[in-house]
């Protein structure tokens, strides 16, 4: 995702095309093929006219006042046309601007300023300054103005009768008035309408900075926390796998003194020995490289059942594990690889309360639309004061080098993240229940999408 525009762009043309939205590039493609369709209708115009007019070039007679204005204005829709193309936004809309004043001016001119065509530019000033912005707009505009009063000055020197003079200047000062008065008018339609589309712009920019910091520092807490979790969760495998190594020590022993049929049986057990201690090897991979991905519709019943299969394989004998999850499925969305890591957090957690021998029990049930796990033990239990925090970051109570004081935090983040909650309830010296809540979803049955 990137920042899209340069906001000292002040014409709204270029401010909205950068913006991207798919209505104003369909806009701009239109008013690209408009230019290209102008360019050609002006360039057939002139040519006709100069083949098959009488004095076609620059005529009074003709409606559109010949070839003249016809030809000049050809180049500018065709520069127009192609700055649209390389989107040059603002250039291409100057062109435009310029295309359609010189087209006006040069077909009023032999008219003079009675020429009822002059009306269109008060129009051509409040769409340039609206559209350009202040200086281009309004540059533009004053060529317009001076050309109509040049235009009166000459019809002045051409006119034979006296009387009608002032009516002319009143009529030619009018319509420059006006002129610039819509001009005026868009220069600050476009100042309003600019300067709000900067603030919302700017406002967005600034939401999108701190929320890329937020997914920053939360990306680094995650980190952390994954690395902790390894940590802890590297010391107990280790401790399974010298048992297992102890176990296949054994058995190749007893094999180099055995016979064939007892080293078949021994090779099986071995064979067993291993099978037992990969899932907790693929376990540890999968936290190294998690998916953080998306949250998808899981049984958490049965990923309790399959974690509890996973963690029992790693505790020490002191420390009995159960579980007790229904056997219907409990639907629930959130990212399944979250949920195993959140587990391993809690249980380790219970583990490292645990001094001596006890119990962890995994239970997992539903209310009406909740989902609920719990992680129950026999630990030394939390005081009040140590329970108002434990969701703080980097709280902990344990020695420096055991704990990082993330492992909660991650847990209340990824439960909330998924529409959950976390309740703790804790005695001193009885033993701690973390509870996690989730709504439920309710998936369509077969009868329902029959
Ligand atoms: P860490 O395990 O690194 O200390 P956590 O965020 O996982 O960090 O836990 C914060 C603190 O909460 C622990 O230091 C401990 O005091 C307390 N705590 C967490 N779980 C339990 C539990 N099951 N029994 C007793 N205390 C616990
Ligand atoms: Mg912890």
């Amino acid at each position: 995702m990137r920042v899209p525009i340069q906001l000292s762009e002040e014409s709204l043309f270029g401010f909205l095309t950068s913006t991207r939205l798919p209505v104003v590039s369909s806009l701009s493609s239109l008013i690209r093929w408009t230019s290209l369709g102008q360019a050609v209708a002006c360039a057939s115009f002139g040519i006709a006219c100069l083949l098959f007019a009488d004095d076609g070039l620059w005529s009074p007679t003709l409606p559109w006042s010949g070839a003249l204005p016809a030809l000049v204005a050809t180049p500018f829709f065709v520069l127009a046309w192609m700055d649209w193309r390389a989107r040059r936004l603002q250039r291409a809309g100057t062109m435009m601007f310029v295309a359609w004043y010189a087209l006006t001016i040069l077909a009023n001119w032999p008219r003079g300023s009675f020429s009822a065509a002059w009306y269109v530019h008060p129009v051509l000033a409040l769409a340039a300054t609206t559209c350009l912005g202040v200086i281009p707009g309004l540059s533009l505009t004053m060529i317009a103005v001076c050309a109509l009063l040049l235009a009166t000055q000459m019809q002045v020197a051409d006119i034979l009768v006296p009387d009608v003079l002032p009516q002319l200047w009143v009529h030619a000062a009018s319509l420059c008035a006006v002129t610039l008065a819509s001009a005026l008018a868009g220069a600050i339609v476009n100042r309003l309408v600019f300067m709000a589309l900067v603030t919302a712009e700017s406002q967005r920019r600034k939401n999108f900075e701190s929320s890329r910091a937020l997914r920053h520092r939360e990306k680094l807490l995650r980190h952390a926390l994954r690395v902790e979790t390894i940590g802890d969760l590297a010391g107990m495998v280790c401790h399974q796998l010298r048992n297992t190594f102890q176990v296949l020590m054994g058995h190749i022993t007893m094999c180099s003194m055995a016979d064939d049929a007892e080293r078949v049986r021994r090779l099986a057990l071995m064979e067993q020995a291993l099978q037992q201690t990969r899932p907790l090897l693929d376990q540890l991979m999968r936290m190294a490289h998690p998916d953080e991905g998306t949250s998808v519709a899981c049984d958490v019943a049965e990923l309790v059942r399959q974690f509890h299969q996973q963690a029992r394989l790693i505790l020490p004998g002191s420390v009995q594990m159960t579980c007790e999850a229904p056997t219907e499925p409990t639907m629930v969305l959130l990212n399944p690889h979250g949920l195993v890591h959140t587990l391993w957090n809690l249980v380790i957690n219970a583990r490292q309360a645990i001094v001596g021998e006890g119990a962890i029990t995994l239970r997992c049930g539903r209310d009406r639309h909740q989902a609920w796990i719990e992680v129950v033990d026999t630990g030394s239990g939390m005081s009040k004061e140590v329970q108002a925090r434990i969701f703080d970051p980097y709280f902990t109570t344990k020695p420096p080098g055991q704990g990082t004081g993330l492992g909660l935090t991650a847990v209340d983040r990824f439960v909330r993240s998924s529409n959950g909650l976390v309740q703790v309830e804790s005695e001193v010296g009885l033993g701690t229940t973390f509870r996690l809540r989730f709504p439920i979803v309710e998936l369509p049955s077969a009868s329902a999408s029959a």
